[in-house]
């Protein structure tokens, strides 16, 4: 495994991160909304250095792609969601690769009666990107290479990983 991202480089960026997140929702009924299952790893960590009220939500989003490149259909489940209408939402995904997903959610969210909806993306792969999308938060940018480790799967396995890493082939 070639580490990408220490654990303490994540540690470091998810308090900055916090900060700014924290000050986007002062005073907002706010509702933090993760992408089951790669988000998980980085919302528990987030969540608890942001010192405000707020709620938790998850959704799981899949896709099913021709090509293991290419976006394909997206399914959505979001019947492990609370009530969202009124409500400020973060939507947290562990990477953001074509965009396909977030700006998916975002739609379904701001359907489903969000007062916002604002994107939060541990991590952002260069040149992958297909539909224009800009995150309101992100952790890091990364070269374009299949990441595991800090909630990212192969195979659903190295979730676990406190760091980021490159699987050798
Ligand atoms: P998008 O819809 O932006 O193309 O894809 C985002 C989803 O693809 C992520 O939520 C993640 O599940 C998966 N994905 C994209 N790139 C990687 C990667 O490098 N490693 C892992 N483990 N999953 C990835
Ligand atoms: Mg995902
Ligand atoms: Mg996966």
């Amino acid at each position: 495994m070639n580490v990408l991202l220490t654990a303490d480089q994540i540690r470091d960026r998810v308090h900055a991160l916090a900060a700014e997140v924290r000050d986007a929702y002062v005073g907002k009924p706010f509702t933090v909304v993760g992408v089951l299952t790669g988000s998980l790893v980085f919302l528990a960590d987030l969540i608890r250095q942001i010192d405000l009220p707020l709620q938790i939500g998850l959704i799981a989003a899949s896709s099913y792609r021709g090509t293991a490149t290419s976006p394909g259909e997206l399914t959505i489940k979001d019947d492990l969601l609370p009530d969202i209408r009124g409500r400020h939402l973060l939507l947290l995904d562990d990477i953001l690769d074509t965009g396909q997903t977030v700006t998916r959610l975002v739609e379904h969210l701001r359907d489903r009666g969000a007062a916002s909806v604002r994107v939060c993306v541990f991590l952002r792969k260069t040149g992958r990107q297909r539909i224009p999308f800009e995150p309101d938060f992100c952790g890091f940018t990364i070269p374009d290479a299949f990441v595991v480790g800090y909630g990212l799967d192969y195979n659903d396995e190295y979730r676990h990983l406190p760091y980021i890493g490159i699987l050798a082939e």
